[in-house]
């Protein structure tokens, strides 16, 4: 089988499983125990989150260790509507976010905020006019994701940061899909606050974090123990965040390069392997600024359902969906919000994402698969009338 859904989840380094073993049989204490155990992971503890924190060009009390990129979202925008709720009730977001944005804005909905839902074009960006319109004294908190986990599209987040810091509104992020890819730097981007996750980054799962800017003090999400600083409660997963900073160690300057150039390169393959086998398809957000390793394909006359299927018994795995909700039927919001949702692309497109062990073999045997199953399924639909 091969994985090209390097956007849902990507496969453990061997240094990070290496790093977690060796934390699990050596550093088993509680980072909050005074005793030799618990101090020994509290430096484990420290020296992970200064890792990260440089990784952001964050300073390390800015890092809120969390479960991961869902909470950290919750987090981000529960805590600033519930701590600025007397400033002002507005939020602007867009349509393409993630459902760990989406669902924590339409609770809010029914707190009585006022969430508006910023458009996008073909390409999966806003326009920054959009946003300065809607940016009113009352808004309290801009969420805007980095780039987009379903078509890759960036959004112009430099500009995006500079409309929010002169306003009375603070720029939340959700980096998830773009950390580790590109280069991050909350403030030349006056980011206030930062969502990611390490398993998207070749790391374990369950654990991200929030970066929240020492200016500002949000309440504590979880309650109970007085760990990070008495803003996230519960005993830290020392080895997990061991493992998440070694899988950022891994990701140096070269090494994000060359991934870079390699899904560049994968794409262009892809491409052009589909046209010189007579496949009629599209990029979806063509022409965007992509995060690189995602690429989102309309297969002009195939339903993404059958795609799916069919490519996961030719031994490929793929996403007919938005990177959590593979599987259900839900029609993607993201091309919906894109193109309408009377266009084809929502009913026949797919997601193909790229990962640190995809290979050139790796995507022409895709594109020969997808193309014999492309072709097979509209035969048969010929035969049929
Ligand atoms: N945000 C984006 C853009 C994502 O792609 C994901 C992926 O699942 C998440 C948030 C949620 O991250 P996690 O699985 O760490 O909760």
């Amino acid at each position: 089988h091969i994985y090209l859904d390097n956007a849902a989840t990507t496969p453990m380094a061997p240094e990070v499983i290496a790093t977690m073993t060796e934390q699990m049989q050596a550093d088993f204490g509680n980072a909050s125990s005074t005793h030799y155990f618990g101090r020994q992971a509290h430096t484990v503890l420290d020296t992970s989150r200064h890792t990260l924190a440089q990784s952001i060009h964050a300073k390390d009390n800015e890092l809120i260790l969390t479960s991961g990129a869902t909470e950290s979202n919750n987090t981000a925008i529960l805590q600033t509507a519930k701590l600025r709720a007397k400033e002002g009730k507005r939020i602007i977001t867009t349509a393409i976010e993630h459902h760990s944005v989406l669902k924590p804005m339409a609770y809010l909905e029914t707190q009585g905020f006022d969430v508006i839902y910023l458009p996008v074009n073909e390409q999966g960006v806003i326009d920054l006019a959009d946003l300065k319109a809607a940016l009113t004294p009352e808004t309290i908190l801009v969420s805007i994701m980095m780039g987009n986990n379903e078509v890759g599209s960036h959004m112009p987040i430099h500009e995006i940061g500079e409309l929010v810091r002169d306003s009375n509104a603070w720029f939340h992020t959700d980096a998830t899909q773009t950390y580790g890819l590109l280069d991050i730097d909350v403030q030349a981007d006056n980011i206030d606050l930062l969502a990611v996750s390490a398993h998207k980054i070749n790391g374990p799962k369950q654990i991200g974090f929030l970066y929240v800017n020492d200016a500002i003090h949000l309440p504590s999400f979880v309650l109970g123990g007085e760990q990070e600083k008495k803003r996230r409660a519960g005993t830290e997963n020392v080895p997990a965040v061991a493992g998440f900073a070694k899988a950022v160690e891994l990701l140096t300057p070269a090494v994000k390069a060359d991934l870079q150039a390699r899904y560049a390169g994968f794409k262009q393959q892809l491409l052009a392997d589909l046209k010189a086998n007579d496949i009629d398809f599209a990029l979806n957000a063509e022409g965007a600024d992509q995060v690189g390793h995602v690429v989102n394909l309309w297969i002009k006359g195939v339903s993404t359902y059958v795609l799916q299927m069919n490519l996961d018994l030719a031994g490929f795995a793929i996403s007919g969906g938005s990177a959590c909700t593979a599987g259900d039927l839900e029609p993607s919001h993201v091309l919906i919000a894109m193109y309408g949702e009377d266009s084809p692309r929502v009913a026949e497109s797919i997601r193909i994402s790229f990962g640190h062990e995809t290979s050139s073999e790796d995507v022409a045997a895709f594109a020969e698969a997808l193309t014999k199953i492309v072709k097979r399924n509209l035969a048969k639909q010929a035969a049929k009338g």
